[in-house]
């Protein structure tokens, strides 16, 4: 990846890398890394080579949801990163490297460096799109990533709920801030349509919130997607809802949110 060096001094380290879209959220727990992976898996499908980066040091979740827990990357002869392969995506996490049992506290300064070496020191190859997993809000740390990554776009994710808006409204300024084109908006757990009522749609956490706030921010709508069983079933089993359950509203919904980054 083209890890930008403030100083200047330094190429960046991979030039393969054509596109870098992050994916970030005001508020844990919204379905960023869900629709980090689906968005990666729905991007291979279109023939892309694409890469999925967890830069969430805090909570890293990737791994279980690609079925990769307790996989080390391999180190090659130059002494780069070789990254893993899974679902057709070459796949880093910042949980490859730590220990999962233990608590990760760290500082500003510590992350750069760490997300600095954890991107600049991997053999990509070729990539048309690096999805990264960003950590969840807009404090310092995530500040840090999108300064450190030459970023094509970013796209947030928010349920329709207040509480969440209100902090995706944060991220939309954060990557104005620093000059990160805001792709769009993702509305995820829009509405919840029971299996044996399919005509039904039920808007347990509000209507259209993500909708309104895109529209009143003025940037894209990029889609919604339902509360469905399979996707959570699919981030805890490793298999992502768009190969495991590929008709389903959700997994057209993230190849829409595909076709439109
Ligand atoms: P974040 O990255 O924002 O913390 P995750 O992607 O880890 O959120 O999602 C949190 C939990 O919610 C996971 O268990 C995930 O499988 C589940 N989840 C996310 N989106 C949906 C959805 N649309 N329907 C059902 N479960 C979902």
């Amino acid at each position: 990846i083209a890890v930008g060096d403030q100083s200047g001094d330094k190429e960046p380290e991979n030039k393969g890398v054509q596109n870098t879209i992050a994916v970030a959220s005001g508020k844990g727990g919204v379905g960023k890394s869900t629709v980090a992976v689906n968005l990666a898996i729905a991007l291979a499908e279109q023939d892309y080579n694409v890469a999925l980066v967890d830069t969430d040091i805090y909570g890293p979740s990737i791994p279980t949801m690609m079925g990769m827990q307790g996989k080390k990357p391999r180190v090659n002869d130059q002494r780069k990163i070789e990254p893993l392969e899974k679902h057709g995506i070459k796949l880093l996490s910042m949980g490859f490297m730590v220990d999962p049992d233990k608590a990760v506290i760290w500082r500003g300064p510590m992350v750069t460096k760490a997300i600095r070496q954890f991107l600049g020191d991997v053999h990509w190859g070729e990539i048309d799109y690096m999805v990264l997993d960003l950590p969840p809000g807009t404090g310092d740390i995530q500040l840090t990533i999108v300064q450190t990554i030459p970023l094509t776009g970013a796209i947030i994710v928010s349920t329709p709920q207040n509480v969440a808006l209100d902090d995706a409204r944060k991220g939309v300024a954060m990557f104005d801030n620093v000059d990160v084109p805001v792709l769009g908006i993702v509305e995820n757990m829009a509405y919840f349509t029971p299996p044996d009522l399919p005509d039904r749609k039920y808007y347990l956490f509000g209507e259209h919130g993500a909708q309104d706030l895109a529209r009143e921010l003025e940037v894209p709508f990029l889609g919604e997607i339902p509360i469905e069983q399979s996707v959570r079933e699919g981030g805890d089993e490793g298999e992502p809802v768009v190969l495991r359950n590929p008709d389903s509203l959700s997994s057209q919904a993230f190849r829409q949110i595909a076709e439109r980054s």
